[in-house]
């Protein structure tokens, strides 16, 4: 087709025109005069999108988010190593099957699918097991939950010698609060077609001072992905320049909106997605406005309608949302809302669907609502 597709997916989400355009930069020696001032300045301000510790350092790997996961593991555990996975939804799950693969001691917690994890609850097994680590989502796409990890950073803070903190924000950073700092996290990874509104490729590992210095000697079967030459800020091998030169101006465009806007930016997405599911029948899963996610809304779909059907037919008309996963593949869809979006494109989005939907027309008077009365329109 001539036109790309509208898309309101959780990844890969829509590109600005001025990333697009710095990803033509040509190419040039990535360790010469030309690249060096960018590699420095997008590992300064990338720390500072993390709120990285002063004395901390941050990897940019060329993976996807997953990949950030992996070299998370490999790096910062041995084989043996008691570990507390939490699982919340599909990518709780794959969190612990890498440290599964890499033959860690693991523990789990399950929580069920669309609720968030209670921090005191692990407190409790951390305070009984002397874990080395703790794996935890922060925005658990599958299920569009928030997960306090501010508060369990806090509270873990508290006990004698704490597990090291790791934690999957790819769906959150930057587009919700986080720091790194205050919040005491140890290992913090996202990745570049999230929020930070690039193509996909480039994954972030922030760690803290802690957790570098209980690295163990060599990563457990990674090689490419050792990290240590990555906080050391060589290029071990040839970095993916022209993700980078993408990154270099998001970074700016970030910037430039600055935290306060992004996140009620995104909350204000957030709440159009699920007012307006709330009043075309497809009730957003997750109750709780508290625990709702900022960047990705789960809507169940209940008979005669399916999430194929809905997915298919707006596909047809040049929109794309995404399916359920796991366990809700039957039962859901999902709206993502991060990144590139404004409040207009997504209710362009939202009105086509009213137009698929059976008795969904009041929906995108509700969702006008919410926009109306915020109080910033974006
Ligand atoms: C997108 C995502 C990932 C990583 O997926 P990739 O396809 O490898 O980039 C991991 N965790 C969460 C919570 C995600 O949203």
């Amino acid at each position: 087709m001539f036109f790309p597709p509208t898309i309101l997916l959780p990844g890969p989400t829509p590109v600005p025109e001025a990333v697009e355009k710095a990803m033509l930069t040509a190419m040039s020696d990535h360790r010469g005069s030309v690249f060096t001032p960018v590699a420095q300045r997008v590992r300064q301000k990338l720390a500072a999108t993390f709120h990285l510790p002063q004395d901390g350092r941050i990897a940019i790997l060329p993976a996807t988010g997953t990949g950030g996961l992996e070299a998370s593991i490999k790096n910062f555990f041995s084989p043996g190593d008691a570990v507390l996975a939490v699982l919340t939804g599909a990518f709780g799950e794959r969190f612990a099957s890498i440290a599964q693969s890499t033959n860690l001691h693991l523990d789990t917690v399950v929580v069920p699918w669309g609720e968030a994890f209670d921090p005191d609850t692990l407190i409790e097994k951390c305070r009984k097991t002397p874990y080395k680590g703790i794996l935890v989502t922060h925005n658990e796409t599958s299920t569009s939950v928030l997960n306090p990890v501010k508060e369990l950073g806090l509270k873990l803070h508290q006990l004698s010698s704490p597990p090291l903190l790791v934690v999957d924000s790819i769906s959150a950073i930057p587009s919700v609060p986080f720091h790194m700092d205050q919040w005491y996290i140890d290992v913090a990874i996202a990745a570049s077609q999230k929020g930070f509104m690039c193509p996909p490729g480039l994954a972030f590992v922030g760690a803290s001072h802690r957790a570098i210095d209980r690295m163990p000697q060599t990563p457990s079967g990674s090689s490419y992905f050792d990290l240590k030459p990555y906080f050391a800020e060589q290029f071990p091998y040839t970095p993916a320049v022209s993700l980078w030169y993408g990154l270099d101006a998001a970074l700016d465009l970030l910037a430039e909106e600055g935290e306060p806007a992004r996140f009620s930016r995104h909350r204000l997405l957030s709440d159009m997605a699920r007012g307006w599911g709330l009043t075309a029948g497809l009730v957003p899963i997750v109750e709780s406005h508290v625990i709702a996610s900022p960047t990705v809304t789960a809507l169940r779909v209940t008979e005669p309608l399916t999430p194929a059907t809905i997915r298919g037919r707006a596909s047809d008309m040049g929109l794309q949302i995404a399916g359920g996963m796991g366990e809700w593949h039957h039962d859901a869809v999902r709206i993502g809302h991060v990144g590139y979006l404004s409040p207009a494109e997504l209710f362009k989005g939202l009105a086509l669907l009213s137009h698929l939907i059976p008795q969904s027309e009041n929906a995108l008077l509700s969702s006008w609502n919410i926009w109306h009365q915020a109080a910033t329109p974006f």
